[in-house]
């Protein structure tokens, strides 16, 4: 017999990157401590090759779930090694983009911004 599932208490419909990070932490810090830094990384790797596939010639819904769980493998590693990816991206992409300052990049296309 299948394992049961407890059905779902409540769905979101919109969520913060905080409220995701702190959703996923909910979810797996458990697991994604037990397993360390290592191999979550391979996992998350695992899902971007993912990704390419789906990329190449995936469904627009499998795709899109491929962003997801690359999504989540990266917020699980930033769990595990306690970065706060909310005020990572603030700090580095709040004010523009952290080659030209510009919120409308403006870098030169030879060089990554
Ligand atoms: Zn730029």
């Amino acid at each position: 017999m299948a394992e049961m599932r407890p059905p779902p208490k409540e769905c979101l419909s919109e969520v913060t990157l905080r409220e995701f990070q702190d959703l996923i932490r909910k979810m797996y810090m458990e697991k994604d401590e037990a397993r360390g830094v290592d191999g979550t990384f391979m996992w998350l790797m695992e899902e971007i090759g993912e990704l390419a596939g789906a990329l190449r010639d995936g469904k627009p819904e499998e795709i899109a779930a491929e962003f997801a769980d690359v999504l989540a493998w990266l917020t699980t590693i930033a769990n595990v090694v306690g970065v706060d990816l909310s005020e990572a991206v603030l700090k580095k992409y709040g004010s523009g983009c952290p080659g030209c300052g510009r919120f409308v990049c403006t870098c030169d296309d030879a060089g990554k911004p």
